[in-house]
């Protein structure tokens, strides 16, 4: 199954922690990475007062159930989360499944497609940017683009992340 992964950081070295988070969520077997986009620096979307986000959206293939894919997700979160308990309302590590396969759940747990990726320029610009024909719940993600303010979404032309080892 294609995997869509999101991930985002505003707090501590940004751009270390994405790159780290991209190459140990690959570490273990059953996650093959496919592509990841640039690096967008973003305003944050609601929420307290915090700094801008660092995101980039990961493509990868699976044969992982979305449940397994979840527990690695906030795997990646604790083992890179323990300085943002201190920071309330910035994280060091945030990783959503934006969507996995055609699977569609509405547990509050595990709700895929993400419920709020389609009004989310953070991450459907970055995500189309990966991937050009990237279609949400049937919707082309340029298209739900059109719609989306998209100034609060930069392009850091400055940092690239590398694929995982
Ligand atoms: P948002 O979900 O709006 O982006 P958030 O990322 O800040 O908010 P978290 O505190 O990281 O929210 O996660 C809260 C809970 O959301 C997690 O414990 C997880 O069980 C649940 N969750 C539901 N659907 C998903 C999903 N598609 N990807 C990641 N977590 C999810
Ligand atoms: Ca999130
Ligand atoms: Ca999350």
């Amino acid at each position: 199954m294609k995997v869509v992964l999101a991930l985002g950081s505003n707090l501590g070295d940004r751009f270390e922690t994405l790159q780290g988070a991209l190459d140990s969520l690959f570490d273990a077997p059953g996650l093959d990475f496919v592509a990841v986009s640039p690096v967008y620096e973003t305003d944050p979307v609601g929420g307290p007062e915090q700094g801008p986000y660092l995101n980039a959206v990961v493509i990868a293939q699976t044969t992982l159930d979305p449940w397994t894919l979840l527990e690695r997700a906030q795997g990646e979160e604790d083992a890179f989360g323990r300085v943002r308990t201190e920071r309330w309302g910035a994280r060091t590590l945030d990783v959503d499944l934006i969507m996995v396969g055609d699977v569609v759940s509405d547990d509050p747990r595990l709700t895929l497609p993400h419920p709020r990726a389609h009004e989310r320029a953070f991450v459907l610009v970055p995500w189309l940017r990966v991937d050009p024909d990237a279609v949400l719940s049937g919707r082309r993600v340029a298209d739900l683009l059109t719609g989306l303010d998209q100034d609060y979404v930069r392009l850091r032309t400055d940092l690239t992340l590398q694929r995982p080892i």
